[in-house]
């Protein structure tokens, strides 16, 4: 059995992924220090405690394992935390990513998936963005993920380390089983605030800004399935496995949804309304931001089957309720 390293393999995505992985017949090893990760999502393969700057870690897990390919999901996340402690962006999804390629290297891994995101791209100039789009983030999280995409552009030059980077759009939903879901502290994010409030175990939502040049004047993401993320994982995976090259690739639908449709979305499934109040903007937010997938769609095996809100919103909220971690 092939055997993946998965640096974050007990967090949202990274849990998702393992989870595939297994079922595509792998064997995911998750590398992980569970400063935000869950025991409990560790389900599918083994676990090394341990944080991605520990060179020793990484060389006994890839000797041990037999290690083939590695998966990169141990970063940091949040847009406004960002803006706030720009320092713990630099440091963990620069300094410590770069020090995980280099200990990959070392062990002689030559294939390497990282989770960039749209954050990369500021604010789009088109409707849709391709992966050739102008890349000018605006704010710490977007600016240390493209750091990272070009340290790895540099250091593939320098060695035979190929890499894919998957531009994420909207993560958001939660397992088909209930096995894994989005579970933050504090959470910040719009779907699993929402799920919360919806189960009333959360406060009422705020919608930070209706003043956009939006249609409905609130902000218009991509959101993508987790599972439909975790897949294009396995078939980017599939991809390198059989000799494809460094690439980048966005992950989403190509279709956007603004705060209030989501909103809207969530309260048809519930049949009420849901309490709500208008709040300022957060900074570092971009009015838009849906991909063109066309690159993906037509290199991967790969299309997004679960991404319609109505099932995200389900699963989310069905993960809040019945959620044990
Ligand atoms: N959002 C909101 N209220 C919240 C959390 C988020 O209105 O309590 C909005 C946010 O401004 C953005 C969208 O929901 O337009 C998605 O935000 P999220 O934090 O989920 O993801 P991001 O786009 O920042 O990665």
């Amino acid at each position: 059995m092939k055997a993946i390293l998965v640096a974050g393999g007990a967090g949202y995505i990274g849990a998702q992924t393992c989870k595939q992985l297994a079922a595509a017949g792998f064997l995911p090893v998750t590398i992980d220090n569970l400063s935000t990760g869950y025991r409990q999502a560790v389900k599918w393969g083994p676990l090394v405690e341990a944080d991605i700057r520990d060179r020793n870690a990484i060389a006994s897990t890839v000797a041990q394992y037999d290690i083939r390919a590695a998966m990169h999901f141990a970063a940091c996340s949040l847009v406004g935390e960002s803006v706030q402690n720009p320092v713990k962006y630099y440091d963990n999804n620069i300094g410590a990513a770069v020090s995980f390629a280099s200990g990959l290297i070392e062990s002689g891994v030559k294939s390497l998936i990282f989770s960039s995101t749209a954050a990369v791209y500021g604010i789009p100039k088109t409707d849709l963005i391709t992966e050739d789009h102008p890349t000018i983030p605006i704010n710490p999280y977007g600016a240390t993920k493209l750091a990272f995409e070009q340290a790895l552009h540099w250091i593939a030059r320098s060695s035979d380390l190929t890499f894919t980077v998957l531009r994420y759009f909207n993560a958001s939903g939660a397992d088909l089983d209930g096995e894994i879901g989005e579970s933050h502290d504090p959470e910040t994010h719009l779907i699993p605030l929402l799920s919360k409030a919806a189960i009333g175990s959360g406060a009422p939502l705020s919608i930070f800004g209706s003043d956009y040049p939006t249609p409905d004047g609130t902000p218009i993401r991509d959101y993508i399935h987790v599972v439909d993320l975790a897949a294009a994982h396995i078939a980017a995976l599939q991809r390198m496995l059989s000799g494809g090259s460094s690439s980048i690739f966005n992950v989403g639908t190509g279709v956007g949804a603004s705060v209030a449709e989501v909103i809207r979305t969530a309260e048809s499934i519930l049949a009420k309304e849901m309490p709500r109040r208008i709040g300022p903007r957060r900074e570092g937010d971009p009015a838009v931001l849906v991909a063109d997938p066309s690159r993906i769609l037509h290199s991967l095996d790969w299309a997004p089957r679960f991404s319609d809100l109505h099932t995200i919103i389900l699963t989310a909220m069905w993960w809040q309720k019945n959620r044990f971690y």
